[in-house]
């Protein structure tokens, strides 16, 4: 049996975090190591899925309630606007393979990818 993820372990309660909101299938918590203004991360409930590409093939519909979450929390805990990042492998710097969301918050115009 493979190791429950941080993720896993933050929800069960065995790791201290607090938890921003959270949806059936769907909790949020504020990053440990915040690379903005805001940074939340929305993660699912569920362990099944490792990353972006598992849940959209698996559930697209769980992937829809993640943007709809993030976009709740980037109002209420910012102005709105936001940068929504799914690491995808580890070359793409992804840590942890429960697939989460970043919410990334606050002025980003400097660091923009367009
Ligand atoms: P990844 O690098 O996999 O895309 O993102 C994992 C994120 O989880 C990182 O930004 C990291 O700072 C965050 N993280 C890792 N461990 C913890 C923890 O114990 N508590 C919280 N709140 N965030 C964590």
């Amino acid at each position: 049996m493979t190791e429950p993820s941080v993720f896993t372990r933050i929800l069960r309660g065995e790791i201290p975090a607090e938890i921003v909101t959270e949806t059936e299938n769907v909790f949020v918590i504020r990053d440990i190591a915040p690379k903005a203004p805001l940074h939340l991360l929305v993660i699912p409930k569920s362990p099944d899925y490792r990353d972006v590409t598992e849940l959209a093939a698996g559930d697209p519909a769980l992937l829809a309630e993640m943007v709809a979450v993030a976009k709740d929390v980037a109002a209420e805990h910012g102005d709105g606007d936001f940068r929504l990042v799914f690491n995808t492998g580890s070359g793409a710097g992804q840590t942890v393979f429960h697939v989460h969301a970043h919410v990334l918050g606050g002025d980003l115009t400097e660091g923009s990818l367009g």
